[in-house]
């Protein structure tokens, strides 16, 4: 049965002033207590943590388990507003940021204190393998945190392959409507999610009640549409491999994709994303103005399949490469929608 989100900002207090579970919605809430323990079981994570939105939780991630002196590995490949915020607000606080592409982040791992890692990387769907990348960072001791956006924990548990934190866009495929923005941590050790939880209440970087309730409500069809997703980014990838208006596809489904076998190795599912290079830009317009079907839009994982061309935002990527994210659509409609509009 539904249970309804509580939103509230003071609660009410005993008058004996025993030490309540409540006290202010900055600090806790009983929707997020809600979202937090189904996001922690789908993760394998003794905990998980809500937040206002994805950067909201990485950025407290690294706020939290880096410092002044260490060395932090970020990717060169993944989303660019993280990199952002190690240059822009880690570097001048004395963190030594580095950037690494997704393929090399196992040999640079050797010499970090804290590593954030993206797989499959957004957008260029590189994969890391997470096994050897955590082994690698618990021998050097380094924290290893993986953002799991774009797999989503119905793809991949980086926590049971060795990371020490998952940090996430719930904006994405888990909540999958296009119609909020939320983010969260999951982790399985006490002082690393206190740390976390400390961090939240000082700087405030909260969900609404509402939107807590609507990512819960989300994720009892998130396995549904998740699985469609999936259906549909292999069957596009396979009608875009051989295709002559396309230069190159990046989709770790693909058998022949050069991720392929690492992705086997640790994802359940290959996730709703595949990578595309057109001739150009306006190869990029054309293919949106004559489906029917395709969205151009940033952001992906809702029901709707959509397409963003990356280099009009500054990703490091041809003016040709766009970012498909595939929606729930009936496959044999999209493959026949997407292959007549490629002509
Ligand atoms: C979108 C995204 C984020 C940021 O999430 P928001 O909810 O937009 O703040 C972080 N990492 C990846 C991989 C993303 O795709």
């Amino acid at each position: 049965m539904a249970t309804p989100p509580v939103p509230v900002s003071a609660y009410h207090l005993s008058p004996d002033e025993a030490q309540p579970l409540d006290t202010y919605g900055r600090s806790s809430n009983p929707t997020w207590r809600r979202l937090e323990a189904a996001l922690a079981e789908l993760e394998g994570a003794s905990a998980a943590l809500a937040f206002g939105s994805g950067m909201a939780a990485i950025t407290s991630a690294l706020r939290v388990l880096t410092g002044p002196g260490e060395r932090l590995v970020v990717p060169a490949d993944g989303y660019y507003q993280v990199r952002r915020y190690a240059a822009e607000y880690l570097a001048p606080q004395g963190v030594t940021v580095l950037e690494v592409a997704t393929a090399e982040m196992c040999e640079a791992a050797a010499d970090a204190d804290v590593v954030l890692a993206e797989t499959p990387a957004n957008p260029g769907l590189e994969v890391v393998d997470l096994h050897r990348l955590a082994m690698t960072c618990r021998r050097r001791g380094a924290t290893l945190i993986v953002d799991n956006t774009t797999a989503t924990p119905l793809g991949q548990q980086p926590l049971s392959l060795g990371a020490n934190l998952v940090v996430a866009s719930a904006t994405k495929a888990l909540s999958g409507h296009s119609d909020l923005i939320a983010g969260y941590v999951a982790g399985s050790h006490p002082e690393m999610m206190a740390a976390l939880e400390t961090d939240r209440l000082l700087a405030g970087p909260i969900l609404g009640p509402f939107e807590a309730w609507l990512v819960l409500r989300s994720l009892g069809s998130a396995g549904l549409r998740f699985e469609r997703q999936c259906q549909n980014a292999l069957a596009v990838a396979m009608l875009l491999r051989n295709h002559p208006a396309v230069r190159g596809v990046r989709y770790p489904g693909l058998p022949e994709d050069p991720a392929h076998e690492v992705a086997a190795r640790q994802m359940r599912r290959f996730g709703g994303l595949v990578s595309v290079e057109l001739a150009d830009a306006s190869a990029v317009h054309a293919l949106v103005e004559r489906s029917a079907l395709l969205v151009a839009s940033t952001s992906f994982g809702g029901i709707h399949t959509s397409i963003d061309r990356r280099a009009r935002w500054g990703d490091p990527v041809p003016d040709g490469f766009v970012r498909l994210s595939m929606g729930i659509e009936d496959t044999d409609d999209l493959i026949a929608d997407l292959g007549a509009a490629l002509g």
